[in-house]
């Protein structure tokens, strides 16, 4: 039986990733691996503990922190300890200092063998920064999404007016380019476009354009594969 593949989707903050890449899983009946999620969750913690800074601070954390990750009746839910913080962990606040973490090799070091676990058997549409080159380097299918900061800008803005988090949208696009710059910079699994993905400007499309385009590449590749094989 052929395994089911490895969808990767890489791109910066607020490019639709997690809107298109749980869409995408659920239409394909694959597990919705979003890593941000693993960092952010690192972020909490490190936030509801006070942070001093230290490496040291974030190994302890590595030892003694349970987090992951469920797919329930197509809700995602992230759980630390336990914990729920699913909803927690969606602030500008938390994205940032998820950011600044994840350029500690530890930590990424760390988070390594837990991403892939949550692969092993295939069947996963896994979104992130460094998924395409770093994690899933032999994923069947990669994929690259990508927007103006503008509309990325103006996207986020909405989405969290929505939550009613008070928010201004200059604001979000200055957090935005700040983020883009530690995640492109970082001197670990930096943000890049992997050599052999598909990459989408998503700027001018929309949510179900994108999906679509997608499952059109996934189709060219696996045309028999549709449903795929447990
Ligand atoms: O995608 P999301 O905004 O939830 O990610 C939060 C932060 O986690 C990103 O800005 C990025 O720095 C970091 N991240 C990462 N590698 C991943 C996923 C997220 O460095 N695979």
């Amino acid at each position: 039986m052929n395994r089911r593949p490895v969808v990767t989707i890489d791109g910066p903050a607020g490019a639709g990733k997690s809107t298109i890449s749980k869409l995408l899983a659920s239409r394909l009946s694959f597990f919705y691996l979003d890593t941000g999620a693993l960092y952010r969750a690192f972020a909490y913690r490190l936030k509801c503990e006070g942070w001093d800074g230290t490496e040291q601070k974030i190994a302890d954390i590595c030892r003694e922190m349970k987090v992951s990750l469920k797919n329930e009746a197509g809700r995602f839910r992230v759980l630390v300890d336990g914990e729920d913080v699913s909803e927690k962990i969606r602030t500008e606040e938390i994205g940032l200092l998820a950011s600044k973490i994840s350029a500690i090799p530890l930590l990424r070091k760390h988070l390594l063998p837990v991403q892939r676990e949550m692969a092993v058997v295939g069947g996963v549409v896994a979104e992130g920064r460094d998924m395409g080159t770093v994690v899933f380097p032999e994923a069947e299918i990669k994929f690259f999404l990508d927007a103006s900061v503008g509309e990325r800008a103006s996207r986020r803005y909405l989405e969290l007016v929505e939550k009613g988090q008070p928010v201004i949208l200059k604001d979000i696009e200055n957090d935005l380019i700040r983020r883009d710059c530690q995640d492109r910079e970082r001197s670990v699994a930096p943000l890049t476009v992997p050599t052999d993905a598909v990459v989408i400007d998503s700027s001018d499309k929309s949510v179900s354009q994108v999906v679509e385009i997608m499952i059109a590449v996934i189709e060219r590749r696996y045309p028999l594969a549709k449903p795929f094989s447990e």
